[in-house]
């Protein structure tokens, strides 16, 4: 069955969805984004997205293309329309289409375009299988807590994680300190059993499935921070893990070639994956979604 996209106002086989050739995010990278997990036919934390897209969109200045209302209408029906049980909504709105010239256009209408595919259910035997990591300097811009379309230091890490053979590469800032995967979160347990991920602020995008763990591991009274760890001690952590909405809770067994613990997934790591679904099922995503940066 073929695909259908959303594009500024129409519903369209996907191969034929088009943006202008003076839109800014093709110009500029004028935009931002959100990914939205669908598992069992529902959205995977739908009010964090809505609520993450509204802070990126108001950071930027761009104008919502429309309200959350009419706008959750066209994701529910990109995802009827896509036959999507589990798998990904990606939305993505940019500041329109005006002449080539860097300072805001003044009378544009932003675009808005949905697109919707289907991917396997999660499979927590793949998710403990666990993958490698690489590490490489964060190139990116300051301010990441921005969903921004700009995605160009990501795919070369990305890129160089895939050449090395690893399924991610995790950045490091300046003082080197660990902020983030390409696509993911960063997640280690050190040795004394504290769960560490990085703390929110314009070093990270707050995943909305970090923000679905840290609710689910704080009902079940397991103990965390969320604070920036080094290479070393992620090196020297007994587990470690990412996180996104296509990811899920993903194990991770070698960072830069080094084993981490037995070089398989971990025991909380697994115990966090089975809260992270049951959360998702019985609450549908976070509930508290108001700290973006
Ligand atoms: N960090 C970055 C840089 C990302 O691109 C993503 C995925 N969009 C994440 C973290 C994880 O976010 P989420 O859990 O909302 O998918």
């Amino acid at each position: 069955m073929s695909r259908i996209a959303y594009v500024n106002g129409r519903y369209v086989p996907h191969a034929d969805g088009a943006v202008h050739i003076e839109d800014r995010g093709y110009q500029f990278a004028d935009g931002v984004y959100e990914v939205f997990a669908v598992h069992d036919g529902k959205l995977v934390g739908e009010q964090g997205h809505l609520d993450r897209l509204e802070h990126s969109l108001r950071e930027l200045q761009i104008e919502p293309p429309m309200g959350r209302g009419p706008l959750m209408v066209v994701v529910r029906e990109i995802v009827r329309r896509n036959h999507v049980r589990h798998g990904l909504v990606y939305l993505q709105v940019t500041r329109g289409v005006a002449r080539r010239d860097h300072p805001f256009p003044a009378d544009t209408i932003s675009s808005l375009v949905l697109t919707a595919r289907k991917a396997p259910p999660i499979d927590k035997s793949v998710l403990t299988r666990g993958v490698e990591v690489v590490t490489i300097p964060d190139i990116r811009w300051k301010r990441k807590d921005i969903k921004s379309i700009s995605l160009l230091p990501n795919c070369l890490g990305k890129q160089t994680a895939k050449e090395s053979g690893a399924f991610e590469a995790w950045m490091i800032d300046d003082d080197g300190f660990i902020t983030e995967g390409t696509s993911t979160n960063a997640w280690i347990v050190t040795k004394d059993g504290e769960l560490l991920t990085r703390n929110v602020g314009y070093a990270i995008l707050n995943g909305i499935t970090r923000l679905t763990l840290l609710e689910a591991a704080e009902e079940a009274s397991v103990r965390f921070s969320e604070r920036a760890f080094t290479l070393e001690e992620a090196l020297n952590a007994k587990e470690a893990f990412i996180t996104s909405s296509t990811s899920h809770v993903k194990a991770v067994t070698a960072i830069d070639g080094t084993p981490i613990g037995n070089g398989e997934a971990g025991e909380l790591t697994c115990k966090l994956l089975d809260l992270y679904v049951d959360f998702v099922e019985t609450r549908g995503g976070p509930q508290n979604t108001d700290r973006w940066n």
